[in-house]
């Protein structure tokens, strides 16, 4: 059976999200395992040469819904767009990036639409002609594998760097308008700017050595041995995002899906956890040292060398050895 697969790409300032072509990419992908068709989504106002842009993909279609409604994103104005389309055409699957956008109304269209829901997916397998996805659970312990019951579409949202976009083929497919009604009250909000929260001072990415602290630092108070290692090693210090968001750190620290993506040839994870969103951001650096007091902690995964302890007895301790080796 030809399966229908949609692809709902992000876009900001003119710009594709990096991972609206991991979206792309695993679309396409699918389609090649199970037969079938890819057409792009795109939603905004002026995106004509973004349009064009993913036209250029082998893909059935790309379907544009341009309209001032859509010319900020709001949760409620994507979901009065796609809805009715979701709920008329009943494609198999619909794939998002799983981004802060995503999670906020993804969950949403599901519910208007009556589809199902599957965040997170970090790939995909084929078991006897049944579509079975992967995704983690438990903060990323364990990896349930679930597959879909009953009929019609499935929205699918794609974690960071789970499908590369390396592989993209190349196309030259139709762009076609999507009539969407938006309604004056559908947006629910009124968007009145948008600020760029700290601006990117440290770039991290051109960083040798990498310190970096999750929330098990335990507070902004407790940074003073870890920056004393930090000056030790000649590194950056870096950050997990619960270390941003409780302002211990600034915004420009944060290493994952959301923040700066490092390869570090040395980088040292204090007191985290190891979340998916974080790997993305630093499993590329060449010696993972982790530090953490759960043996279970998915970071021992990536890590080349793991200390199961209390960081706060072992940063001073590696402070007095690199001492005491320099001396
Ligand atoms: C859309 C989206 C985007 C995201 N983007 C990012 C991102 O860019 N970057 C990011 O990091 N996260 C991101 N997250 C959040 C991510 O899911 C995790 O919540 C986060 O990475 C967890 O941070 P953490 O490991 O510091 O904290 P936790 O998961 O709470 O882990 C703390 C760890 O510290 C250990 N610990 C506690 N005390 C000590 C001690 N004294 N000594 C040693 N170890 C100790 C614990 O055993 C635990 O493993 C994102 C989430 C979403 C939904």
């Amino acid at each position: 059976m030809s399966r229908r697969i949609w692809a709902v790409l992000q876009h900001r300032d003119g710009k594709l999200h990096r991972m609206s072509w991991e979206a792309v990419a695993a679309a396409q992908e699918l389609a090649g395992r199970l037969g079938g068709r890819v057409e792009a989504f795109l939603l905004g106002n002026g995106i004509e040469a973004l349009a064009r842009e993913v036209a250029a993909h082998e893909l059935a279609a790309v379907r544009v819904a341009d309209d001032p409604a859509l010319a900020d994103y709001t949760p409620g104005g994507y979901v009065a767009a796609l809805a009715p389309v979701l709920r008329a055409e009943q494609p198999d699957l619909v794939l998002f990036p799983h981004t802060y956008q995503s999670v906020e109304y993804v969950a949403r269209l599901a519910q208007a639409s009556g589809a199902g829901l599957l965040p997170e997916a970090v790939g995909f397998e084929l078991v006897d002609e049944q579509l079975i996805w992967k995704r983690p659970i438990f903060g990323g312990k364990l990896h349930a594998r679930v597959r879909a019951k009953g009929a019609g579409p499935l929205l699918v949202s794609l974690q960071s760097a789970a499908f590369s976009a390396d592989g993209l083929r190349a196309g030259a497919a139709p762009v076609q308008k999507l009539a969407v009604e938006i309604g004056a009250d559908d947006a629910g909000r009124e968007i009145l700017g948008v600020e760029q929260a700290g601006g990117e001072q440290v770039d991290l990415t051109k960083a040798d050595v990498i310190v970096a602290v999750g929330r098990g630092v335990g507070g902004a108070d407790k940074m003073a041995p870890i920056e004393e290692l930090a000056a030790l090693l000649g590194a950056e210090l870096g950050a997990s995002r619960p270390v941003i968001d409780s302002g211990w750190l600034p915004r420009d620290r944060q290493i994952g899906s959301s923040g700066q993506t490092v390869a570090p040839k040395l980088y040292l994870a204090l007191g985290i956890s190891g979340a998916i969103q974080h790997l993305v951001g630093m499993k590329g650096s060449s010696v993972i040292v982790a530090v953490n007091k759960d043996g279970g902690a998915p970071i021992f995964k990536v890590a080349n060398y793991g200390v199961v302890g209390d960081l706060h007895e072992v940063v001073p301790a590696l402070v007095q050895a690199i001492g005491e080796l320099r001396s």
